[in-house]
């Protein structure tokens, strides 16, 4: 399986747990240790983008008036929580 090529989740598979690393798009940061390789697992946390993202951490600001209403194009993060220090298996 391509690592950069994010699959569709299995149902009652987390696409977020450890060992699934490649049903998500390649890690933005992970805390793992030294010398293992990114995009595997080991980690402690990791942070990926999201598949259908509401916001994109790229991009630049753009401001637009519409009527009476200020508009501001999406640029941030979004963040989904695993709980892998609380459940390694939290699906089961
Ligand atoms: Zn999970």
């Amino acid at each position: 399986m391509n690592l950069h090529t994010p699959v569709a989740p299995t149902e009652g598979v987390c696409p977020f747990c450890e060992g699934h690393e490649g049903m998500t798009p390649p890690e933005i940061y992970a805390l793992r240790p030294a010398g293992r390789p990114a995009n595997g697992p080991g980690w402690s946390v990791r942070v990926v983008p999201s598949i259908e993202p509401v916001l994109r951490i790229e991009g630049e600001l753009k401001r637009v008036g519409v009527g009476i209403h200020d508009m501001v194009t999406g640029v941030g993060g979004e963040r989904s929580d695993c709980g892998k220090s609380e459940s390694r298996d939290h699906i089961r």
